[in-house]
């Protein structure tokens, strides 16, 4: 039997999906994600990607980087660190990239740890596909089409005329889960298309708004911290996001990602109550 090219998730699927705390539950078996983001000049995109983090369900969230003072004043339970990553103390899942700046060596960093890692934004740029089919833990790489066609070394006009190929082919060529971000989303496994590319149904342009690709980031590694596997994490954290931004918006006005992070709280109540 053939595999079909796409599938949507569905509600159901995402409740499903979600992780909960059980009464064995302890905030590390809930999972602790790592955040390596931001810098002197872009301390926000921290402050969203650990929002995003935070309302992913994880138990607990550690802060790596440059706007540590700016993580804090927003989010006083979030745990900050100096240094390298590596030396923060155990992580269940790293997420590396917004907002980073010029400041690359903590992504190799986080790509040496045994666990899985989702590298975005700034990230993206140092990545060497050889090195990451070497890694035995799951990476996720969340690039918008612009990234994609850096990563591809194409103009990015190609990127969006073949989304669907594109994303398999990155896929294929850096052994990763990839979530192609964009007008339609699109999330592809490296099995060489064993497995259907995921489309999420939950989109809306209204997220086309700075920021929210970080708030997007954190969720998804929230997720992985959870134990979620790297195709399911990066399509449930798509799909509650567009959710959430679809909450944030009640009455048709401009939404900021901030705002959709605080909406991921009535975008998971949603889900729970279907
Ligand atoms: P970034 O490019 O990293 O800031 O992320 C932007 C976020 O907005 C991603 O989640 C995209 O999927 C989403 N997005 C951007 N443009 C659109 C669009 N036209 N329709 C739906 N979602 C979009
Ligand atoms: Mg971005």
């Amino acid at each position: 039997p053939s595999v079909p090219d796409i599938e949507a998730l569905q509600h159901a699927d995402v409740a499903q999906l979600l992780p909960m705390p059980t009464g064995e539950s302890d905030k590390y078996r809930r999972g602790v994600v790592g955040v390596v983001a931001g810098s002197a000049r872009y301390p926000g995109a921290a402050v969203l990607a650990v929002a995003g983090a935070l309302r992913g369900g994880a138990g607990a969230v550690r802060y790596v980087g440059h706007a540590a003072e700016a993580v804090i004043a927003r989010f006083p339970e979030a745990l900050v660190h100096g240094g390298p990553p590596s030396k923060a103390g155990r992580v269940q899942a790293w997420v590396v990239g917004p907002g980073l700046g010029e400041d690359l060596d903590v992504v190799q960093d986080v790509l040496d740890s045994d666990v899985p890692v989702l590298v975005d934004a700034d990230g993206l740029r140092p990545l060497d596909p050889s090195a990451l089919r070497d890694r035995a833990a799951p990476t996720l790489l969340t690039p918008h089409a612009g990234e994609a066609a850096a990563l591809l070394g194409m103009p990015r006009e190609e990127v969006e005329s073949a989304r669907l190929a594109s994303v398999r082919e990155l896929a294929a060529r850096y052994g990763a889960t990839v979530l192609l971000k964009g007008s339609t989303t699109l999330v592809a496994a490296p099995d060489e298309g064993r497995s259907p590319v995921r489309v999420n149904p939950m989109g809306t342009p209204w997220l086309a708004t700075a920021g929210s690709g970080d708030v997007l980031s954190g969720l998804a590694g929230s997720l992985l911290a959870a134990g979620l596997e790297a195709r399911d994490a990066g399509s449930v954290a798509a799909y509650l996001h567009g959710l959430a931004a679809r909450h944030a918006l009640t009455d048709g006005a401009p939404i900021t990602a901030y705002e959709v992070a605080g909406a991921l709280r009535s975008a998971w109540r949603d889900v729970r109550e279907s």
